[in-house]
């Protein structure tokens, strides 16, 4: 395409696209492994992944190969029926986490609306109508559904909407004492990110992690991890909280789970399952035969020892050379695989900016953090172009 033709697309698209995000001057139009290219046929390095979402990168040949067979095939079904592609997924995923139930969903925020009413279920159905008090963490995001928003504490998401959900306790992440202050016989759920994506990559600790289960197990409260950023082999094992050794008794995917088709998913125990019965939840697209189709085939890709085992490596080594940026805007660089952030002084906007012009797609997590969510198949050399080209933008900025 040429400059005028992208300039035409650019006004077409101002006019008629609902402004709720702040776009960029130019126009994505393919990709290949860990770059995109634009209309006029720049090339990126994606350090976003469509927000830690193309988990594959771009014409994965498998994946490619997966749509294509699966589009010959039905695309939907409506949960009225089974299909296979569905249930090999949903047994795939069990066997690969504490889950025994799986309720697909088709985003994140719908897989946390979900899990909401999941966990008032499982206690209106003990007869325990007294509870209805849910506790979420400060800098969490959980969506921008009114029930997920509920649980996203940040002023300019919620203020215009109110009134929002009711019972909401907000505690402080990663400290236990304020926790312990929220939880109570009230409490219907704890939910919170293991490893907080849009809250500027922020990981909790094991021993947060692991005095939430026990407050939880001691008040009767359910445990509900927001893993719809932080899962899917993000931080280098496949679920982001297996370093504590802490399971919960809900669990909830989205983003990579399609490699760039959208679904999610509410992992359950049997215990929280078995409370909803026929016709208390549903969703008519959900886990369709061709989504879970393609979704089968990036859980399967994603869950290989050798894949996480490259997350790891590049992960680690991504730290280790963001680290060693020499420049006095430099913070903190903290997160786990390829779940990064890297803390500046400073707002990171022009950074961001000046990541165009170098052919860096980047992404902010807060005012202060720049995030590195990339393709999970990113290699080493991506890491040196990155740390190179960011050395010449913060010198540029200092
Ligand atoms: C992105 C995100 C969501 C919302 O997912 P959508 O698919 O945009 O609805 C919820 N929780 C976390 C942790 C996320 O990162």
């Amino acid at each position: 395409m040429t400059a005028a033709s992208t300039t035409a697309l650019l006004d077409l698209g101002a006019a008629h696209i609902a402004q709720t995000y702040k776009r960029t001057d130019f126009v994505l139009a393919r990709g290949e492994g860990a770059y995109v290219y634009d209309t006029e046929g720049k090339r990126y390095t994606d350090w976003v992944a469509g927000i830690a979402v193309n988990a594959l990168g771009y014409s994965d040949p498998g994946m490619i190969e997966t749509i294509q067979k699966a589009a010959t095939g039905l695309l939907h079904t409506s949960n009225l029926y089974y299909s296979e592609p569905a249930i090999r997924l949903a047994a795939a995923i069990c066997e690969k986490s504490f889950a025994d139930k799986v309720f697909f969903t088709n985003s994140g925020a719908e897989a946390n609306e979900g899990a909401l009413k999941f966990a008032r279920k499982y206690h209106y159905e003990r007869g325990d109508h007294a509870r209805h008090e849910v506790v979420c963490f400060t800098n969490a995001f959980h969506g921008r559904t009114v029930g997920a928003l509920s649980i996203t504490p940040k002023e300019k998401y919620q203020k215009p909407f109110a009134p929002l959900m009711p019972g909401v306790v907000v505690a402080t992440y990663n400290d236990l004492a304020s926790a312990e202050a929220a939880i109570s016989e009230r409490t219907v759920a704890v939910i919170l990110e293991p490893v907080q994506g849009e809250g500027g990559i922020n990981p909790a600790t094991n021993e947060f992690l692991q005095g939430l289960r026990r407050l939880c197990d001691e008040r009767g409260a359910l445990l509900i991890f927001d893993q719809v950023q932080c899962g899917m082999g993000r931080t280098g094992t496949l679920w982001s909280n297996e370093p504590s050794g802490v399971k919960p008794d809900i669990q909830c995917l989205a983003k990579a789970l399609g490699g760039g088709m959208p679904i999610g998913a509410i992992l359950l125990t049997d215990a929280v399952a078995s409370a909803m019965h026929p016709g208390e939840h549903g969703s008519t697209y959900a886990g369709g035969p061709f989504i879970t189709s393609v979704a089968g085939y990036v859980f399967d890709r994603i869950s290989q020892p050798s894949f996480l085992a490259h997350v790891r490596e590049t992960g680690d080594y991504l730290k280790e050379r963001l680290t060693e940026i020499n420049s006095p805007l430099v913070k903190e660089v903290r997160g786990r695989g390829l779940m990064v952030g890297l803390e500046l002084s400073v707002d990171v906007s022009p950074i961001i900016e000046a990541g165009y012009d170098h052919g860096l797609l980047l992404v902010n997590a807060g005012p202060n953090v720049v995030r590195f969510v990339p393709p999970l198949i990113v290699e080493k050399q991506h890491v040196d172009e990155l740390a190179d080209k960011l050395t010449t933008i913060l010198a540029a900025q200092a």
